[in-house]
């Protein structure tokens, strides 16, 4: 088989002289309803697909080896998570059926960052990849031979340490900070999407250590993708001036639960910031409640007024159970995933509604079946309750959220993803099909990894990953997306 570009290339030509021999595509997504943010294309057409890639967008039917059905679905970019933990095969194909093609982890990162990569070739059905982690690389500078790699789905090294680990809680010495800038520096260079900071997770960090790597990237024109140091509006307001001091990109992580309360307060934080000429994005995902580690540092001495929750908010997914004084030491000992239920409906649809906040799952992985329904749900929940049910935003504008808005993010370093996130000739064929009157989410905080349903095909690379509404198993067309590091 010739290979996609020279076949690509054949066309433009036989195009270019006015040949009208009819072309047969690998793949023909057909009479679909394409929905294409980029250009607000809104109109039934015809896809012809050639190896991985879009090759003709066409109003006029198309003859292929295969051709798909679209007829009454919506046809819509892959969606695209910015902030996806669950960086595993039975995570990415639970995150299949929600619409997603491409899965990034920009806020945990990994540590080494290259073999992190090698380790994932051949297991992914989607287009994976992380950024370089501040908190793996602070676990490593301070506990020499600790190799975290991507904490989230190997959180063993950082349980092993112990309660209170100096990686996460103690202020960096001068030599420290330099090396986590040479860390962080070669994790740029071995492809990862801009730095990652959980400043939460590692409150031993100062503000003046956070300035210096927050610098690392402003050199290399990467954003700092961050979850800042607490909740509430001043924490984000403490990384907006250090981005604004050092001239760096920053995205705010999850602002509809850093926020709580303060959420307008954030969201007219980071639009005046942005107004003044700031490069500055934000997220959100469409639940009232969090998840993450209890062993970690945001459950230090404080966390009750940090949070403004209580014991009684935090769930123990494994066993359903809400937390007492007992069983959180115990459990914290042991470490684990918790679900923090914690915010006010309205400021979640605050978030999503509002413009230029982009949709992100922030799923965490599953573990024997137990975790956040976010991971499983998000897209198909934005689409269904928060379109179609509730009308709190346009089915364009929501697509805009998750397919060309995060893409735009990263193209100024990841080259690739401006073939990404859009429907277009060249574009690579990520494809989303749902019914936008039946799809839904199903996973709830009991069936978290009940999987979204009404999205009958997902192509990934130009390959199914759900065809007729079923998982293909075997699929592994992911690749891993990678920066370009670019030198002061
Ligand atoms: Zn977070």
């Amino acid at each position: 088989m010739m290979r996609t570009a020279t076949r690509l290339a054949v066309l433009a030509a036989l195009a270019l002289h006015g040949c009208t021999k009819p072309v047969t595509y690998d793949l023909v997504v057909a009479g679909g309803r394409v929905m294409d943010p980029a250009t607000s294309t809104d109109a039934v057409r015809h896809l012809g697909i050639i190896g991985d890639s879009i090759a003709i967008v066409s109003a006029e039917p198309l003859a292929g080896r295969d051709t798909v059905d679209a007829t009454g679905l919506v046809v819509a970019p892959g969606f695209i998570d910015l902030h996806a933990h669950g960086q595993t095969t039975g995570d990415m194909q639970v995150q299949a059926r929600d619409g997603v093609t491409t899965a990034l982890d920009m806020e945990a990162g990994a540590s080494p960052v290259a073999s992190w990569y090698q380790s994932m070739e051949g297991k992914a059905p989607l287009n994976f990849g992380a950024s370089a982690g501040h908190r793996p690389a602070r676990f490593g500078v301070f506990h020499p031979g600790v190799a975290i790699g991507h904490g989230s789905t190997n959180p063993g090294p950082i349980v092993a340490l112990g309660p209170q680990p100096a990686g996460a809680n103690q202020p960096a010495t001068p030599e420290q900070i330099a090396q986590l800038e040479a860390v962080l520096t070669q994790g740029l260079a071995e492809g990862g999407l801009g730095l990652g900071f959980g400043i939460n997770y590692s409150p031993g960090a100062t503000r003046e250590e956070i300035e210096r790597l927050f610098a690392v990237a402003a050199r290399h024109r990467v954003p700092a993708f961050v979850h800042t140091r607490a909740f509430g509006v001043a924490p984000i307001r403490e990384v907006v001036e250090i981005a604004a001091k050092v001239g760096a990109s920053l995205h705010v992580v999850h602002v509809n639960s850093s926020s709580l309360g303060d959420l307008p307060l954030s969201l007219a934080l980071l639009d005046s910031a942005r107004a003044a000429g700031m490069d500055v994005t934000t997220e959100a995902y469409p639940y009232t409640a969090g998840s993450t580690r209890l062993e970690s540092a945001m459950f230090n001495p404080g966390w009750q007024a940090n949070l403004q929750v209580d014991y009684g908010d935090i769930a123990w997914p494994l066993t359903g159970e809400r937390l007492t004084a007992t069983t959180f030491a115990k459990y914290r000992r042991q470490g684990g995933w918790v679900v923090i239920h914690m915010m006010k409906e309205e400021n979640v649809e605050r978030a999503i509604a509002h413009p230029g906040v982009m949709i992100a799952s922030d799923g965490v992985p599953f573990i024997n079946g137990t975790g956040h329904p976010r991971g499983a749900g998000t897209y198909a929940r934005i689409l269904g309750h928060y379109v179609r049910e509730r009308q709190l935003l346009s089915l364009m504008d929501a697509l805009a959220k998750m397919t060309i808005l995060p893409a735009r993010r990263l193209e100024s370093f990841v080259p690739e993803m401006a073939r990404r996130g859009r429907i277009a000739p060249g574009a690579f064929a990520d494809l989303t099909m749902f019914d936008a009157a039946t799809v839904r989410d199903r996973s709830t905080f009991m069936e978290p990894m009940l999987t979204s349903t009404g999205i009958p095909h997902v192509l990934v690379n130009g390959t199914f990953v759900v065809r007729n509404g079923e998982l293909v198993e075997s699929a592994r067309p992911g690749r891993p997306v990678r920066s370009t590091l670019r030198t002061p």
